[in-house]
């Protein structure tokens, strides 16, 4: 059966991975939008690709570039921040969230209100709006697919069980590619070394959060809001080889672990085929080859981000959106070269000692406490 899919992000690493998929079986999709922010070009090439008929670049500016690139193929095109809410709204069998930061939110929830299924890999919108996205998943009947690694593999740990049975969830971590470098090494270290992760191909902003842990700390709270068992029963490991994407633990003393190969696709598979399995073009998983899987307690001295976004979700109100903003804010200044390595948690942190916002109550007010938090974290880095 055809089923029809919107990406939004489709010019991303999770975006190509998923259009990989598509490519391989094009007969059972049809491709209702595509997005990008400002890659006009790779849009206008994918839209061409997969018959898609609307394309939308988030940044209006480059919407004459889009129109010129796809004059001729009859695929309708739009620029602007609205232009993507529209586009999310329209009604797909499933939507594929993968837009980067919270810059994401109010797409994600345009595809909510409509009621399909939602891939969701846009983790940061999660992190910010919590309550607000969970409550419209259940009040708009939507279902909210998982495709972070480590969450799908939850999710797949899960099935058949029941989450009152559950003992513990460990969120598995690679430790990103500073895992092992001291302190002086961290505060000297350049974002073509952070960008650079040692298991997976990632956007620069993912791989800057796998290199302060941010990534994990984020995951934290989006396994919370996905899978509420209690905080106390969220534990973080770290497990180099990536081979372990998660663990569920039952009050029986069994633990259920979902193993693969470091490669989205993965579990972009297993929410595009969800609740049945597609093929992917994986080679299986050779443990003999692997030989070892080791596991540490993470070092929150070195890598302060897990510990910060613990205390952002246990003190709840607007922390856990204001983690967020003043990372994004952090991550980017470190990539333009503004700050160091080490300055990423510490703006964060101080953000969090400097701006107290009530929890969010709707879309509109996660966007204006995201916008406050990120007017704070510019002030601090003024100060570094
Ligand atoms: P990329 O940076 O590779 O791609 C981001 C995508 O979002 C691009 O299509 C980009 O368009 C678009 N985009 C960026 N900013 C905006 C904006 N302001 N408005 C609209 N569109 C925008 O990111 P990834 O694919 O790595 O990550 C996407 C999301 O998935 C993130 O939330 C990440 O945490 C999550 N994720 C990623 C994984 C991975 O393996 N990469 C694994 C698990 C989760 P353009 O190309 O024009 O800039």
């Amino acid at each position: 059966m055809t089923r029809s899919i919107t990406i939004l992000g489709a010019t991303g690493s999770v975006g190509a991975s998923t259009l990989d998929l598509i490519r391989r079986s094009p007969a059972d999709w049809k491709v209702e939008a595509l997005t990008a922010n400002t890659n006009a070009a790779d849009l206008a090439k994918l839209a061409r690709e997969f018959g898609a008929k609307l394309a939308v670049v988030g940044d209006e500016a480059k919407l004459p570039a889009l129109r010129d690139a796809l004059a001729g193929s009859g695929i309708e095109c739009a620029g602007g921040t609205q232009a993507l809410v529209e586009a999310a709204a329209r009604p797909a069998d499933i939507t594929l969230a993968a837009i980067v930061g919270c810059a994401g939110l109010a797409p994600v929830m345009a595809a909510i209100q409509q009621g399909g299924a939602i891939a969701l890999a846009n983790k940061e919108a999660l992190v910010s709006a919590g309550d607000v996205m969970t409550a419209a998943v259940a009040q708009y009947g939507a279902t909210l697919l998982p495709v972070d690694s480590e969450h799908n593999a939850i999710f797949q740990c899960l099935a058949g069980n029941s989450l009152s049975d559950v003992a513990r969830i460990t969120l598995t971590a690679s430790g990103g590619p500073f895992r092992e470098w001291s302190a002086d090494q961290l505060a000297a270290a350049t974002p073509k070394q952070a960008v650079a992760h040692p298991n997976w191909d990632m956007g620069a902003k993912i791989s800057v959060d796998s290199a302060t842990m941010m990534n994990k700390g984020l995951e934290y709270i989006e396994a919370h809001h996905l899978f509420p068992v209690g905080l106390e029963r969220l534990k973080i490991v770290v497990h180099p080889q990536s081979v372990i994407h998660s663990m569920v633990e039952y009050r029986d003393g069994s633990t259920l672990a979902q193993l693969g190969p470091s490669d989205m696709r993965v579990p972009i598979a297993s929410c595009l085929a969800h609740p049945a399995r597609m093929d992917t073009p994986m080679e299986p998983l050779d443990l003999p080859s692997i030989g070892e899987l080791s596991f540490f307690a993470p070092d929150e001295v070195r890598f302060p981000a897990t510990r910060l976004a613990r205390d952002a979700i246990a003190a709840g109100g607007g922390a856990p959106a204001t983690l967020n903003a003043a990372n994004e804010v952090a991550v980017a200044a470190f990539l333009g070269g503004q700050i160091r390595f080490t300055d990423i948690a510490a703006v964060v942190e101080q953000a969090l000692t400097r701006y107290s916002a009530p929890k969010p109550a709707s879309l509109d007010d996660v966007l204006a406490l995201d916008g406050e938090a990120r007017a704070q974290a510019a002030a601090i880095l003024e100060t570094i």
